[in-house]
């Protein structure tokens, strides 16, 4: 597994029409899409740095993992998305490290990507996604 860097760091918003202003007309960070996300239940709006992306993750329903999240915790920082050159070999050094996941297999997030969550219980607390570019 190597890490190629971070890709992007995942924000719960209550509104995209409410948050996405600031990071769009503010920072003017050029927007690059939006994207509904049926597998993690959420829309995202994506932010596109040069260097690393901004996501604003809008839930789709209460009992989606961002709407809990917003129920539980408001607004905020939801995790962080390293890329990955590999997956599933960074699924298997994971696991032998004793690392705990959301799932032990990947999903295609955003773009396009091969996705796997480490659960914050291994990660002092902070949920953090692993990306493959296909
Ligand atoms: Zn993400």
């Amino acid at each position: 597994m190597k890490i190629l860097g971070i890709e992007h760091i995942g924000i719960a918003v209550e509104s995209l029409d409410k948050s996405a202003p600031f990071w769009r007309e503010v920072l003017k960070i050029s927007h690059r899409t939006t994207e509904t996300v049926e597998s993690e239940g959420v829309v995202t709006d994506i932010f596109d740095t040069g260097s690393g992306k901004v996501e604003l993750l809008s839930a789709l329903s209460e009992d989606s993992p961002v709407g809990k999240f917003l129920a539980k915790r408001g607004p905020g920082i939801h995790h962080i998305c390293l890329q990955v050159d590999d997956i599933r070999s960074a699924i298997v050094e994971l696991k032998a490290a004793g690392v705990e996941l959301v799932k032990d297999e990947p999903s295609v997030g955003a773009e396009g990507y091969l996705v796997v969550f480490v659960h914050p219980r291994s990660a002092g607390g902070v949920l953090v996604e692993l990306a493959e570019r296909r």
